[in-house]
């Protein structure tokens, strides 16, 4: 059997084409590998039968000569995006069996342009956490190092491809959830525009925030999974921007030469740990030998973002999560006295601490006598964050930081402390606050020979630029070749 998993998705996307390998091939390889490295916890469902069906129907594409270019080639999706061939849970115990009856519109995208669905990836419950020990089963594991976390809330995507279970995954970012887990299991993951991608079918967690995006080993590989998933889509999600299909492999290779990196400083202060900024700083160096300028920069109200951030997402969150009361969706309690017992019975028993957390803090910030004090000056707040970043790019074409504070922890390090696990958000917080693309890609190693990630934020709309200056980094590097040992 060859490495077939050691190959991007490009290259997988070439050897199809080229009939060295086949759709069907491919799916028993990354399935076999799937079930040999079932103790990562990475996939929550798979489903051989139809995993192979969808492969024959690749190979039948290809053999008509009219196929896609991602067709045959092997994904695997984030639990928080519906399917009707696998069930969906959102790393919850609230869904635990749900099967959708319609499929979300990055997988319908994804399944048109050819790929074959692996299964679901496992993830914190309903995409809140940064460590993917919040899903309701059981923490994911880093391939790094099986004692870490993997990042979160979109962990198993990352384990996933860090593994090589899958050349990529679809993953969903609202604080961080695609840069982070991406930083620290060494993958390139790129959170779209606000609007660029459908978020129809996407189990929502804070819709002013959520964006579904790719997460792979390389940002050709990621530019060509967004090309396949962007665009409008009017019927269904009003908050996707009605922009023409745009093929994000073709900017790949321009030059940076002369781009101003904005470095903004409050992302290098105190909280950063010296391994890591050591590692940022040698991928910026590597950008200034492609002819980049780096430029200081201020995001003078960085600090703030966490409170804005985890007083408005839970706000969303509380609105959001109220579909799953036991009648409209979910689990309902086996018995109860009345119907105000079996909503509390219900929500009791199938959410997780962390989501309970959330919502308290949501209908709390919502409640008459506290809606003005909290959430309508984070929402002030908010608007001027994104008012500092506009300012920023006046300085600067793209901004250049790390992701995290630090490489992946030890599994259990923030278990009953969540403001500690809350504050390692910083650096991820800002892009999502204001709607901006922003990506993450390898940029060295860290403590413990863990991989460390680069942080790029563009401007609105900007991700072929951002994915333009992670591939000539990745031309120039070689980090994101690096695989954990034993896969
Ligand atoms: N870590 C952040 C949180 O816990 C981000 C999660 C996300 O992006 N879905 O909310």
């Amino acid at each position: 059997m060859g490495d077939w998993h050691d190959q991007t998705v490009a290259g997988l996307a070439a050897r199809l084409r080229a009939r060295e390998v086949s759709a069907l091939e491919l799916a028993r390889h990354f399935l076999a590998r799937g079930a040999q490295h079932a103790d990562l916890n990475a996939f929550l469902a798979r489903d051989e039968d139809v995993t192979l069906a969808q492969a024959r129907a690749a190979d039948a594409r290809l053999a008509a000569g009219e196929a896609p270019r991602l067709t045959g080639v092997p994904v695997a999706h984030k639990d928080v995006l519906v399917t009707t061939d696998f069930p969906t849970t959102a790393g919850s115990r609230m869904l635990a069996g749900y099967r959708s009856p319609f499929e979300s519109t990055v997988t319908a995208r994804l399944a048109e342009a050819g790929m074959v669905c692996l299964g679901k990836l496992n993830c914190d419950e309903f995409a809140m956490g940064s460590s993917g020990e919040n899903s309701a089963f059981g923490p994911i594991h880093n391939p790094w190092d099986r004692t870490r976390v993997p990042g979160g809330s979109s962990g198993g995507s990352a384990a996933a491809v860090a593994a090589r279970l899958a050349p990529a995954a679809t993953a969903s970012d609202t604080g961080g959830s695609i840069r982070q887990p991406a930083s620290f299991c060494g993958l390139t993951g790129i959170k779209p525009t606000y609007g660029r991608v459908s978020r129809y079918g996407a189990i929502a967690y804070a819709s002013s925030f959520d964006q579904v995006g790719p997460m792979a080993r390389t940002a050709e590989d990621c530019a060509l999974l967004l090309s396949a998933m962007s665009g409008g889509d009017p019927e269904r999600d009003s908050t996707a921007l009605d922009l023409p299909p745009e093929d994000f492999t073709r900017g790949l290779d321009a030059s940076i030469e002369g781009l101003r990196i904005g470095l903004p400083r409050e992302f290098f202060g105190d909280g950063l740990n010296p391994d890591v900024r050591a590692a940022v700083e040698g991928a910026l160096a590597e950008l200034r030998r492609l002819g980049a300028t780096l430029v200081d920069i201020s995001l003078p109200r960085t600090e703030l973002a966490i409170p804005v951030y985890y007083i408005l997402t839970p706000a969303e969150a509380s609105t959001n999560l109220s579909r799953f009361d036991g009648v409209r969706y979910g689990h309902r309690a086996r018995s109860f006295a009345d119907l105000t017992d079996m909503y509390v019975r219900s929500r009791s028993e199938a959410f997780g601490e962390e989501v309970k957390r959330r919502i308290i803090i949501g209908t709390y910030v919502l409640s008459h006598g506290y809606y003005d004090a909290y959430y309508l000056q984070a929402q002030k707040l908010r608007r001027m964050i994104a008012d500092d970043l506009q300012h920023a790019f006046g300085q600067c074409d793209v901004i250049a930081g790390p992701v995290a504070p630090s490489v992946a922890w030890p599994i259990g390090t923030h278990a009953g402390d969540p403001l500690a696990a809350y504050l390692a958000d910083i650096y991820t917080l800002a892009a999502p606050l204001a709607g901006l693309p922003a990506l993450s890609t390898p940029a060295g190693f860290g403590d413990g020979g863990l991989p460390v990630g680069l942080q790029l934020i563009g401007n609105y709309l900007q991700e072929g630029r951002l994915l333009n200056v992670a591939h000539r980094l990745q031309q120039a590097t070689d980090w994101h070749t690096r695989k954990p040992a034993g896969f």
